[in-house]
């Protein structure tokens, strides 16, 4: 029996597949290293000689799946519409269920329990904190050195977890906000912005209490149960609101595909927004103002899961604009930044090409502020630009702007 869980790729998914090749210019993997076997084609092919009984689980399919970014760039050129993303999370979730035990446990300890548990999550933020005072990211071994791309930690993190902001007039409607893993901890300034934004916009905005984690990250890597639990903690939570903010682009992207986790997850990410799309919406609509004021530019980098997984690229050029900034493009096809959630610390050598590509980029661009709506884009681009660059969500940008104009 090939497949062990109920989360593998499906024989349709797989046979969506007409091997035409042209994702193959698009996939950063294919692009660096011109292997069959790195390319979503390869990728398919092999989870389809799985699924047929033709090949094991094993090292070497692993390393094939575990090699993709998750980026979906493939999706979008794909003229079968294959599922790309959906069949790799089921892949990754068939290579962790046949993992040995041990090496599962702490896996999935790592990406369901830890990023699952606000109490963990804040010992790891004061921790963090504490190293990055005391500067010892440039003793630390390879990929935790990536902790120069965090925002400065507070020491002792808050959580927007239970917060109720009410508009000035009647109530638009109710928006619930995903705090997230992450973004709770280490991105306190776009949460702000982005719970003043939903308020001043006309909407009763609250973080619901009984919420988890999006359980992107824990998707991506194989950890289906953990996942799963997630969703169904989330469908609870999100009931009965007109909408679903989440500010981190990733977040966004797996909740709207919530179908894929439980049963009513459908429904649920039909009602999700990321908040690129809700502020602009707002300022379309008039009930956020656009500013006069000339800011300057702004290097704009998509995120794949903002660009490629929603296919959303308007709003937040139509934010930043909005806010009183030029955006000037870096990159006409949207290549990935080589972040993908842990692939930085799982494939540090080939995240670190991808970055360095991607700061290359930024900097032939011209400005010294990005703007990026994702927390691990955000931290990769840190990261590698150093500390003459700004990088910011674009909703924090334009809050910062709302507030200094006096709007
Ligand atoms: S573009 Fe789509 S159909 Fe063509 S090879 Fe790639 S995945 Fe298969
Ligand atoms: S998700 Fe990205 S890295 Fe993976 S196969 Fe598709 S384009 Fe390549």
């Amino acid at each position: 029996m090939p497949w062990v869980t109920p989360y593998a790729p499906t024989r349709a998914e797989l046979d969506a597949c007409i091997t035409c090749g042209l994702c193959l210019p698009v996939c950063p993997t294919f692009r660096l290293t011109g292997d069959e076997t790195a390319s979503p084609r390869g990728r398919l092919a092999a989870m389809a000689a799985v699924g047929e009984g033709l090949e094991p689980v094993d090292e070497t399919f692993e390393e094939i799946m575990g090699f993709c970014l998750q980026c979906r760039a493939c999706e979008v050129v794909c003229p079968s519409m294959v599922p790309f993303g959906r069949a790799m999370e089921g892949a990754r979730a068939e290579i962790a269920a046949q993992r040995p035990r041990a090496a599962r446990t702490v896996r999935e300890f790592a990406v369901g329990k830890v990023l699952g548990s606000r109490a963990s999550l804040k010992a790891v933020t004061a921790g963090a904190a504490v190293a990055q005072r005391i500067r010892i990211d440039g003793i630390l071994p390879g990929p935790l050195r990536r902790m120069k791309g965090l925002r400065a930690l507070p020491l002792r993190p808050s959580s927007i977890v239970g917060e109720v902001r009410r508009p000035d007039g009647p109530p638009i409607g109710r928006a619930a906000v995903l705090a997230g893993c992450v973004m709770d901890q280490w991105f306190a300034p776009v949460h702000e912005a982005t719970l003043e934004l939903l308020r001043r916009g006309g909407y009763l905005v609250e973080v619901p209490e009984q919420q988890a984690c999006c359980g992107a990250l824990a998707a991506h890597d194989g950890a289906a149960d953990a996942a799963r639990d997630m969703a169904v903690r989330n469908l609870a939570a999100f009931g009965g609101y007109d909408v679903v903010v989440a500010d981190a682009a990733g977040c966004a992207a797996h909740l709207k595909d919530l179908g894929h986790w439980v049963d009513g997850g459908e429904e649920l990410g039909g009602r999700v927004k990321d908040v690129t799309e809700i502020v602009a919406g707002l300022i379309d609509a008039g009930r956020l103002p656009e500013l006069a004021g000339d800011l300057g530019e702004v290097a704009v980098q998509d995120p794949c899961h903002l660009r490629h997984a929603q296919r959303i690229m308007r709003e937040p050029r139509r934010i930043l604009e909005a806010a009183g900034y030029r955006p000037v493009e870096i990159d006409p096809v949207g290549m990935c930044c080589g972040a993908a959630g842990i692939y930085m610390v799982l494939h540090p050598e080939t995240s670190n090409v991808l970055g360095l590509q991607k700061a290359d980029q930024v900097r032939a661009a011209g400005p010294s502020l990005v703007a990026s709506a994702n927390p691990g884009c955000e931290m990769q681009l840190r990261s590698h630009l150093g500390g003459d660059f700004r990088i910011a969500h674009p909703v924090e940008l334009y809050w910062e702007a709302l507030r200094t104009d006096g709007s």
